[in-house]
């Protein structure tokens, strides 16, 4: 393997360590938003994210979720008609 790869490879290794060390500490105490959250390639879902550490939180409730899927459609839709981009039925 090409030395800068395995360096990026390290890098990459060494922030999820803390960036799991911090989360671990976190008291997710400071609010929450809603956003998607992606576990794994093809997976997403709306999910609530903590304010301080950005760690996906359980407990969305379907009110949230139901707020946040309709603000995305729409969203998405101004973004269509914005750019003229057909509706995939
Ligand atoms: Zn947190």
């Amino acid at each position: 393997m090409n030395n800068r790869i395995a360096e990026l490879y390290k890098q990459i290794h060494d922030a999820e360590i803390e960036l799991n060390a911090i989360r671990s500490t976190c008291p997710h105490s400071n609010g929450h938003h809603i956003m998607y959250y992606s576990w794994r390639v093809g997976a997403m879902y709306p999910s609530r994210i903590c304010n301080t550490c950005d760690a996906p939180l359980n407990g969305i409730t379907d009110e949230e979720r139901d707020k946040f899927l309709k603000e995305e459609a729409e969203k998405n839709k101004k973004y269509r008609l914005e750019h003229g981009i057909p509706e995939i039925e």
